[in-house]
């Protein structure tokens, strides 16, 4: 299918100045694999330190406001992210879902204003445990994304991460039976959106990744790459899951 793998770490709040040299050493490690795109979505107070310290890394944010300008106080546009040094953003991170209330049409709309700022998109979808439980997680997640997806979305600028909440910082994945019958369920629902395009995406998997299970979950035929929170804050941690997707 030749869809280049993307391996992107998500620093959440963490992150100071003196960090800056993890970000260089990432952005060596992202140089010896050129055949992975890898990268680094930093606090904001860091994308436009880290982007002069990058090497091979991108650098992205992880949220962006809807709106161009505006009186919206404590938020960043788009346009601001990518004149900092951004060219990706996060959004709809199960984070922001659930703790700020956004919603599928809150995250088409951050996702289209990110995107006519000129930055790539990694849209986030996931289940609940308890959903996963009742045996719905594939129809809820295909929805949520279906319902998430902006207009004209396409694989040029524009992944999916597909992650359930309840494997997030828990050291918990779902066996790869249901990554990939999740993967899977996915893309056709995208093919149903936006046709042969869904071939072209990247649907990335996030929740628990690291140098022990990264190969495993990255040897999945429709996983293309990972969102990856506690392993990427270290090039040591970082480095093996690069790897694994080379
Ligand atoms: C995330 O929050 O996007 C994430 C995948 O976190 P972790 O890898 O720490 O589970």
């Amino acid at each position: 299918m030749g869809r280049r793998k993307l391996v992107v770490g998500n620093w959440k709040m963490n992150g100071m100045r003196e960090h800056l040299g993890e970000v260089e050493a990432i952005g060596r490690v992202a140089a010896a694999h050129p055949s992975v795109e890898v990268g680094l979505c930093l606090p904001a107070t860091l994308i436009m330190a880290g982007s002069e310290r990058r090497g091979a890394a991108f650098i992205g944010a992880q949220n962006c406001h809807m709106d161009i300008s505006g009186a919206y106080t404590g938020s960043l546009s788009a346009e601001m992210l990518a004149e900092a040094g951004a060219t990706w953003v996060i959004t709809g991170h199960s984070e922001r879902r659930e703790a700020r209330g956004e919603t599928n049409a809150d995250i088409a709309a951050k996702s289209a204003a990110a995107h006519q700022a000129g930055l790539n998109v990694i849209l986030c979808v996931g289940e609940t445990l308890a959903v996963r439980d009742a045996g719905r997680a594939e129809q809820v997640v295909a929805d949520q994304l279906l319902a998430s997806l902006p207009e004209g979305a396409a694989a040029d600028w524009l992944a999916v991460a597909y992650e359930p909440i309840w494997a997030i910082g828990t050291g918990r994945i779902p066996t790869m039976e249901a990554v990939a019958a999740m993967h899977a369920a996915l893309r056709a629902a995208l093919a149903s959106r936006i046709g042969a395009e869904a071939d072209r995406m990247r649907i990335l998997y996030g929740g628990s990744m690291n140098g022990d299970n990264a190969a495993d979950l990255l040897a999945i035929a429709d996983v293309d790459g990972g969102l990856v929170g506690g392993a990427s804050l270290s090039a040591k941690k970082f480095a093996p899951i690069i790897e694994a997707a080379d």
